[in-house]
């Protein structure tokens, strides 16, 4: 039995679960807290072992020793492509169709941009970008930002549920701007559908991948995708505020150009030339000089998704979440909790979200007792499950310990909220 069949529904069929699950001992990888049940991967994913040494050997080494010469002899140049090569079997991508740069908010502005210029040239009428209401903000503020910028008449069309999307997709849309796993429901969109639908109607798509990559199998090739963007610091493990990654399907990218045409992104950065001349494969996307010592980080994070496939991980997150809402709604029945994510699996990422009136407070009170989720307004808890550390029991736990907050009271009502919730 690799994933149970059944719920388990007592704490013994839990830790049986975990003996014979098959990415148990991927835990190991992982330094967490001894008193902590940290359902909060999906935010800040947790410290692989093996990044504190690798920390060491940068700083200590590869910068106190080697100084300059590390851009060649430790590799620090090549960092943003090859380690966007690792990625790219877990997006379903190609040799040099990834790399990692910049924040997912910067390389939404670059494709964003980049799409638009490639609409421009083919069809000048298609003014419009379709997105939705409840899609991440900075998403929807960087093409608020891009478009007033232009004022060449861009506009965002925001629907309010994802069934709205394919009406709203006409001959007038540029492009599709989607994030794959929505951040607040934990919702999935149908990739492969979709894109299918924006292209009869002459639309590009975007995909913002934050949520899905190393969460659920991905695949941007197979699917038709157009371009993709994504954190590596959430499911991926890479480290706090890591750059982030940057797909272009190879069809788009001798058309693409973007915005921020710095020299990273030039033919020949060291050639000194005062023209640009971008480079011809993805190192186009790229800007400036990356923060090394977290984009070399990165690669603690990715090397622990060799150990495994992304099917297997798929398997264990529905597992963990179907046990999760399973016991949610045997244990807590009698408390106003609402089910925000899909119950069918199939339309779900890898974290759950429930909503309660007082889920900030509750939230906290969770926290307190070591159950480490997170809260997004309104009203929404978010429990997070990685199934490269999350244990079934844990799950149980987590669910022994939410129940008895809600059953005592034992929680805040005040509408206080810490900078980052
Ligand atoms: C987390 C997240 C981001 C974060 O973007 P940054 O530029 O790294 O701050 C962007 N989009 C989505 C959908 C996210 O979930």
């Amino acid at each position: 039995m690799t994933t149970p069949d059944a719920t388990p529904m007592t704490r013994d069929d839990c830790l049986q679960c975990d003996l014979d699950d098959p990415l148990a001992p991927l835990r190991a990888q992982f330094d967490l807290p001894e008193d902590v049940i940290y359902l909060d991967g999906n935010s800040l994913g947790a410290r692989p072992k093996a990044a504190l040494a690798r920390a060491q050997a940068l700083i200590a080494q590869e910068w106190g020793r080697q100084l300059i010469s590390s851009w060649n002899k430790a590799g620090w140049y090549d960092l943003p492509r090859r380690l966007g090569n690792k990625l790219a079997p877990l997006l379903g991508a190609g040799a040099d169709e990834v790399v990692l740069t910049d924040s997912t908010s910067i390389n939404l502005f670059k494709v964003l941009a980049g799409a638009l210029q490639c609409q421009a040239r083919l069809a000048p009428s298609r003014k419009v970008i379709v997105s939705e209401r409840g899609n991440f903000p900075t998403d929807l503020y960087m093409a608020q930002g891009l478009i007033s910028w232009l004022a060449r008449g861009y506009s965002l069309r925001l629907v309010d549920s994802a069934g709205e999307l394919a009406a709203a997709i006409d001959g007038d849309t540029a492009v599709l701007m989607l994030t794959h796993v929505n951040y607040r429901s934990g919702a999935m969109h149908d990739m492969q559908s979709l894109n299918r639908h924006a292209h009869e109607h002459g639309a590009l798509v975007i995909w913002d991948l934050a949520h899905s990559v190393g969460a659920v199998p991905l695949a941007l090739q197979r699917d038709e995708a157009d371009f993709a963007v994504g954190c590596t610091y959430k499911y991926l493990n890479g480290g706090p505020g890591a750059p982030a990654f940057l797909w272009i399907a190879p069809r788009l990218l001798a058309a693409f150009e973007q915005p921020l045409s710095g020299w990273w992104a030039h033919a020949q950065p060291f050639a000194m030339q005062p023209e640009f001349l971008p480079e011809a494969g993805i190192a186009r996307a790229l800007c400036g000089t990356p923060p090394v010592l977290s984009l070399a980080l990165v690669e603690c994070g990715l090397d622990v998704f060799d150990l495994t496939d992304m099917q297997a991980i798929r398997q264990k997150s529905l597992a963990l979440t179907n046990l999760f809402i399973a016991l949610v709604e045997a244990r807590c029945a009698s408390h106003p909790l609402a089910l925000l994510t899909p119950r069918d699996a199939a339309q779900r990422g890898s974290h759950v979200s429930l909503t309660h009136t007082h889920g900030y407070g509750v939230m906290q009170a969770l926290i307190a007792r070591g159950v480490i989720g997170d809260y997004r307004e309104p009203h929404i808890m978010r429990f997070g499950f990685t199934p490269l550390y999350t244990r079934y029991a844990d799950v149980w736990d987590a669910v022994e310990i939410l129940a008895d907050i809600l059953d005592t009271g034992a929680y805040s009502s005040s509408d206080a909220r810490a900078k980052v919730t």
